[in-house]
């Protein structure tokens, strides 16, 4: 029999499982802001203290749920997507199990999809593991296996890999499965899309000895569910359920913005300089991005204010007077800092990630749009983080739209389009009389028109209007969705798959073809080709298609933009174990 987990209070318990732990944001109520949850999941000290460096204030959903079993030496199977803090779940407690001295055989090994990916997570194993001496080695196709052997020749207690490669370093004897205490298989999901099912099985069973298993996977098709079966031993399922339908998000605007990590400081200045809100309530996940921003805000001209938990009481409340009073007009804020927070003149909440579960969204977005005024929610979405967008959508049964970030030309005429509205309404106002002297010391000098101009300029530019010329790539073609709400989202309707690749084609602009001079012959399947072009590039499986297999060679579609990129990558690497030779292919 299965483990079962209590769900939470709040929790709709759905009809297909029994096992399922509700991952809702239940900490409503206001807690001891000091206090970080973390210290109650009995993670050592070290860990501990990476955590509150790097200003975590608290678990999210599933970290709550996972940790504790995965300290005590429990499979688990988790469904979570990209922005829950998956990553952490099973970081810290591979990081529980080394010993900083003895580095010569790893004690976890995780296997991801992609390179990104294991680059990704063993960043994530260093910063939280710093203070163990912890070492972690990402091994992927595409960076010369050399370095990997003296990496992993240097000492090394976690292993980060694409399976091919591991497979690889095994075969190699570079690679030491003997210590192995927990295997972790991340996004299980896109690695059975790519094709590597073969390659994890045979990963699984050269591990005979007793050792934990974790599965986190964003969906649960039937192969997970048999993965699970043949190699875990009693899972505990941690699902995030649909939670509590009842949920809305009341009258409010939402819309995300799809934007990459280093260009979300610039794109929000323009949107919130577009947008200009009365209030404005932008949350981030840490301490330090709190920080940052209200510096960044500050920098550009708004009055902001910022509130974390490493503030005291009275901080606090200078900081909520000052935008009670309107002295301070964005508020950044982290999500503990803001529990029961209710101010009447917000107009906009910012959510400067996705936040890690779809009930803290409906929390934050519940500060506007109250008692039937209107509110805005603006939201910051990597492309990776759409999943998390749908799931909020499923919950809230409403759609948000996908927006682009603004243009340099959008923000110049949003802000004549303001100049404008300040001036029609100092036109209407009663009291121009006392300017006529201005006007008639001018009137010799040059035409009204110009007189005109010119204090239209001159107020234009005191407004603190921003010359802002920077490039903010749009992205938003990265979204399996359209921006500006290209078809409704099919509220309560399925998560798209990463799998349901649709061709290069329909990603907007032209494919290009790639011939390899590998076919069934070599015993290559599509996902052998997914797999290994969207490991060895920044393509993702949606990019790559039409695929056409012969006995002796393949023909795959990618954006033409990146037939270069696609030849380069594949002539540095193996597929399945052959080296093969990748020209552009024309008709
Ligand atoms: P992941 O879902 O693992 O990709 O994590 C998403 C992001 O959340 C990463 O940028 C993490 O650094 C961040 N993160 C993970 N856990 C926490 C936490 N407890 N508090 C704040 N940020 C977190």
């Amino acid at each position: 029999m299965r483990d079962t987990v209590e769900a939470h209070s709040d929790s709709v318990q759905s009809d297909d499982t029994e096992t399922e732990v509700t991952v809702a944001d239940t900490q409503a109520e206001a807690s001891p802001a000091a206090e970080n949850g973390f210290a109650s999941l009995g993670l050592r000290p070290e860990l501990l203290k990476a955590l509150d460096e790097l200003g975590y204030e608290e678990p999210t959903p599933i970290q709550r749920e996972t940790i504790p079993y995965l300290m005590a030496g429990k499979d688990l199977l988790g469904q979570a997507a990209t922005g829950t803090g998956k990553t952490a779940a099973f970081a810290l407690p591979a990081l529980q199990l080394i010993d900083g001295r003895a580095a010569n055989k790893a004690v976890a090994l995780v296997l991801v999809p992609t390179r990104e990916l294991a680059m990704q997570v063993s960043e994530a194993f260093f910063r939280y593991g710093k203070d163990l001496g912890a070492k972690c080695v990402p091994v992927y196709g595409g960076q010369p296996i050399f370095r990997q052997l003296q990496a992993l020749d240097r000492g090394v207690h976690i292993v980060v890999g694409t399976p091919g490669r591991i497979i690889d370093h095994i075969g190699r004897g570079s690679l030491n499965l003997d210590g192995i205490k927990m295997v972790v298989l991340d996004e299980a999901d896109e690695m059975l899309d790519m094709g590597f099912a073969d390659d994890i099985e045979s990963i699984l069973e050269g591990i005979p000895h007793a050792h934990q298993t974790v599965l986190f996977s964003a969906t649960m098709p039937p192969r997970i569910n048999s993965i699970a079966k043949r190699y875990q031993t009693d899972p505990v399922r941690i699902n995030v359920v649909r939670g509590d339908t009842k949920a809305s998000a009341g009258k409010v605007r939402q819309s995300a913005y799809v934007v990459q990590r280093n260009h979300k400081p610039a794109a929000l200045g323009r949107i919130l300089d577009i947008e200009s809100p009365g209030g404005a309530l932008v949350f981030c996940r840490t301490r330090h991005e709190v920080d940052q921003l209200t510096e960044t805000m500050n920098a550009r001209g708004y009055r902001a204010e910022a509130l974390h938990g490493g503030m005291d009481q009275a901080q606090r409340d200078r900081v909520m007077s000052r935008l009670r009073d309107g002295t301070a007009e964005l508020l950044v804020a982290t999500d503990v800092a803001a529990r029961g927070l209710d101010v009447d003149t917000l107009t906009h909440v910012v959510n400067y990630d996705v936040p890690s579960a779809p009930e803290s969204y409906v929390h934050r977005i519940g500060r506007v749009g109250r008692a039937g005024r209107e509110g805005v929610a603006i939201t910051l979405a990597e492309p990776r983080e759409q999943r998390l967008l749908q799931n909020i959508e499923r919950l809230t049964k409403q759609a948000i739209t996908i927006v682009k970030v603004p243009s340099v030309a959008d923000l110049r005429a949003a802000q004549l389009e303001q100049t404008v509205a300040a001036i029609r309404e100092s036109m209407a106002a009663d009291d121009l009389d006392d300017f006529y002297p201005v006007l008639n010391a001018l009137s010799g000098e040059a035409n009204p028109q110009r007189i005109a101009l010119a204090a239209i300029r001159l107020y234009h530019e005191m407004a603190g209007n921003i010359v802002d010329e920077q490039d903010i790539p749009d992205i938003s073609h990265r979204m399996e969705r359209r921006p500006d709400g290209g078809g409704p989202v099919r509220a309560g309707g399925k998560p798209q798959r990463g799998g349901e690749r649709g061709h290069a084609s329909d990603k907007g602009g032209a494919t290009g073809f790639v011939h390899i001079s590998l076919g069934r012959n070599a015993g290559i399947r599509p996902g052998d080709l997914v797999g290994a072009i969207a490991n060895e590039t920044d393509l993702v499986g949606r990019e790559i298609g039409p695929i056409k297999i012969t006995e002796k060679f393949a023909i795959v579609g990618v954006p033409d933009r990146s037939v270069d990129k696609v030849i380069a990558a594949l002539k540095q690497t193996t597929i399945k174990g052959k080296k093969p030779t990748v020209r552009r292919y024309t008709d």
